[in-house]
Formats: C-alpha cells, sequence, structure tokens
C-alpha cells in the first residue's frame, strides 16, 4: 500500500466508525459506505454498558479484550471529544452485580475471589450493604458485587462523535449504499454496491449482523447471526441511582438527564427489528422486581437492535484467508461498544502497520469454515 492508503470501511455502525476515525488520524484515506445511515444498526439500541467482568465471568479471550479495551476508553473518550467538538456521556461509576438467592451471592463470591486474585479492585456486599450503596434495590437483592472501575458511555452519542471527528481527518461516509460483493479488482480490492463499484486499498467488512451476507469471493459466509435485543428508555421518579444496576433478568444505567436505560431481552428470531409486547413486558416485570421504585417512572421508548452473534461469542477480527488486504471486523455480539476502542487499534495496526496483536488469534475469522 502506498503513503496515503486508500480504504473502504464497510458498516458505520459503532465499529465501523471507530475504525474508520482511527484510521483516518492514522493518515489513511478512508470512506465509509452503510446502507442506511450512520449508527442506526444494534449501536443506536445500545446501553453502551462497559463491564468486561461481568460479561466474560472467566478469564479468557473475550476477557482480555474487554480489560484491554476498557483500559483504552479514557483516551479514547478523550480523543474522540477534543477532535469532534461534541459532548460524549460517559461515566467510570462502577457497576453493581445483584444475586437475588443464596445459590447466586456464592457465584459472586467466586467471582470476587477469582477478580481480587487478578488485581481487581471489588467488593461483596451483604443485603444491608449492598441497600446503603444502592438505596432504590428491592427486597429480592440478597447482596451485590460492587466493581468500581466499570461503567457506561452514551453509544449514540459516541458514534455521532466519532463520525464527526473521523471527518474532520478527511472520512467520507456514503449512506443509503449496500456492499453486496467483495473480490479482487485490477486497481484493488473492488466492492459492488448498489450504485456502482467501489475500488480501494483495503476493506475493513463490519457490517454487524449482515456480515454474513456481504459475498466474499472464494470465502464461505462468516457464520454470524443477528440476536434481537430490546431495550427501554424510563423517566426515573426519583433520587438518581448511583451507577449500573446489573441482576440475572435485566439492568438499568442511570444518565444524568433523569432517564434510566433497562435491558435487555436476548432473542434468535432473525433479522426481525420489531419491539414486541412480550419484550416490552418482560423488561419492565424485570426492573419492577429489582427496582420497585420504577413503578412510577415514565415510559419513553422502546429501542430493538440486532447483536452480531458467533458460534462461540467471541468476535471475527482479523485477516480474510481468501481476499488479501480485506480484513473483517465484527461478531461483537453484546460488547461492541466495550470493544470498540481496542478493535479500532488492532484493525489499523493489521492494515497500516501489518502488525498482527497476539490478541487476534482466537478471534481469527479463518477459525469459522475456513474463512
Ligand atoms: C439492546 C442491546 C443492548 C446492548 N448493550 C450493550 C452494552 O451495554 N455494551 C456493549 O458493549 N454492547 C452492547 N450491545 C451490543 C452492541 O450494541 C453491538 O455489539 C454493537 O453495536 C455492534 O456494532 P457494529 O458496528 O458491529 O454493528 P451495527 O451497529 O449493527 O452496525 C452495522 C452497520 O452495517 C451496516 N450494513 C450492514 N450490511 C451492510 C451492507 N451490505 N452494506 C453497507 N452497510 C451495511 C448496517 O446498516 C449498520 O449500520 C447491545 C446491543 C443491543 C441490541
Amino acid at each position: 500500500m502506498g503513503e496515503r492508503p486508500d480504504i473502504t470501511v464497510v458498516g458505520a455502525g459503532i465499529i465501523g466508525c471507530a475504525v474508520a476515525y482511527e484510521l483516518g488520524r492514522r493518515g489513511a484515506d478512508v470512506r465509509v459506505i452503510d446502507r442506511r445511515n450512520v449508527g442506526c444498526g444494534a449501536t443506536q439500541a445500545s446501553a453502551g454498558v462497559l463491564a468486561p467482568f461481568i460479561e466474560a465471568d472467566h478469564p479468557g479471550p473475550l476477557r482480555a479484550l474487554g480489560v484491554r479495551s476498557l483500559e483504552l476508553y479514557d483516551e479514547f473518550v478523550a480523543d474522540v471529544v477534543a477532535d469532534s467538538g461534541d459532548d460524549v456521556p460517559y461515566e467510570r461509576s462502577g457497576t453493581l452485580e445483584v444475586a437475588t438467592d443464596e445459590t447466586a451471592l456464592s457465584r459472586l463470591e467466586r467471582a470476587r475471589q477469582g477478580l481480587v486474585s487478578a488485581g481487581v479492585d471489588c467488593r461483596l456486599l451483604g443485603r444491608a450493604e449492598a441497600r446503603e450503596a444502592e438505596p432504590h434495590l428491592g427486597a429480592a437483592a440478597w447482596g451485590a458485587l460492587l466493581v468500581p472501575s466499570q461503567g457506561f458511555v452514551g453509544a449514540v452519542a459516541l458514534t455521532a462523535a466519532l463520525c464527526r471527528a473521523g471527518v474532520r481527518h478527511g472520512v467520507t461516509f456514503l449512506t443509503s449504499r449496500t456492499a453486496r460483493r467483495v473480490s479482487v479488482g485490477d486497481g484493488g480490492i473492488e466492492i459492488e454496491t448498489t450504485r456502482g463499484p467501489v475500488t480501494s486499498d483495503a476493506v475493513v467488512l463490519a457490517a454487524g449482523s449482515w456480515a454474513g451476507r456481504v459475498v466474499v469471493d472464494g470465502e464461505a459466509p462468516l457464520p454470524i447471526r443477528p440476536v434481537r435485543g430490546q431495550l427501554l428508555r424510563l423517566m426515573w421518579p426519583g433520587a438518581p441511582l448511583a451507577r449500573v444496576i446489573w441482576s440475572p433478568r435485566c439492568y438499568a444505567v442511570p444518565w444524568r438527564d433523569g432517564s434510566v436505560l433497562v435491558g435487555a431481552t436476548v432473542e434468535e428470531v432473525g433479522f426481525d427489528e420489531r419491539a414486541t409486547v412480550a419484550g416490552v413486558t418482560t423488561l419492565l416485570d424485570a426492573v419492577r422486581d429489582l427496582l420497585p421504585a420504577t413503578r412510577d417512572a415514565g415510559f419513553d421508548e422502546v429501542r430493538v437492535g440486532l447483536r452480531p452473534g458467533t458460534p462461540d461469542d467471541l468476535p471475527a477480527l482479523g485477516w480474510s484467508r481468501a481476499v488479501p488486504n480485506l480484513v473483517h471486523a465484527t461478531g461483537h455480539y453484546r460488547n461492541g461498544i466495550l470493544l470498540a476502542p481496542i478493535t479500532a487499534r488492532l484493525v489499523a495496526d493489521l492494515v497500516l502497520d501489518g502488525r498482527e496483536d497476539p490478541l487476534l488469534e482466537a478471534v481469527a475469522p479463518g477459525r469459522f469454515n475456513g474463512a
């Protein structure tokens, strides 16, 4: 690739936007194409929780990626805010993972021991202490695990800021354009789109749940499946929650504007992006048991997104085996917001410097179907 490589990113969700921003600020000439508009896929529905120690309850590749990404988050948000001029809600006020019976409390105690031995600051709270930490907790709470380093970010605001910051680094966005096929062309890597071909030195495929629908010449489709998530936005009626509250049936994320996001359903229903009565009532029942004050909350909206799932719940990140200079960056499932900074860094290192971080080994797209 030349001095200023010309790179096309397919997909303008958090992953595509983060990758484009990173490539742009490192000097590449970047365009992003999306079949809809920026951030209209799974990203707009996300709660933005940054919790690697909850999402990956044991050491392994997902935990390693999540921890590295969380470490990058302060600097990532500061850079994006500085480059975009936007305000991005971002808090590292901790998470309170609630146990609702004795078995769950024992599981949290084992989790605490594992985290402490890994050097993570955390504390197991009994029933009274948990209520002191969060007075809104209902009688169902038996205790809770407090992890102060975790937190949340405004996923929609962050994606918009990444887009604006990218534009300041010369990134262009071509929307309402669907990528159909990627192949090796005469002048580089060719993408056949609904509005004609696009040729570039390299391509990053970040099409989320739809990644397997883009044909890559010589490669079996990636086994990415959509996993529907419904999420509610309520207007909180009283003194604000201090931090993210997590429980087996739902979680709640408190915003400074007085709203609370309540998530999320996990549904295998294909490419169906509808909100449903069953989804909404399941979440409302769960949050009323966890935080009884929500009985008086205002109901603002329901959001729906399709998480890009993989057979082993790990992302698919790395070179295509069939098309040179094509990188896959998808399959982030429940953790795309958490994993955006590390994904952007790993992909930019790979494409611009040919550097392959050891973290990429476990998430190589080639582990599926010889892709
Ligand atoms: C309810 C819910 C709650 C969540 N909560 C959290 C959370 O708390 N923390 C967390 O870290 N993660 C969370 N997630 C997961 C997170 O939202 C996803 O992992 C992340 O948004 C995936 O980002 P993405 O850019 O890969 O996909 P998407 O945001 O879906 O973006 C993919 C983009 O590609 C475009 N596209 C698709 N096909 C084509 C094509 N052929 N040509 C051109 N463009 C195309 C789409 O239009 C879309 O804009 C949640 C998800 C849901 C649904």
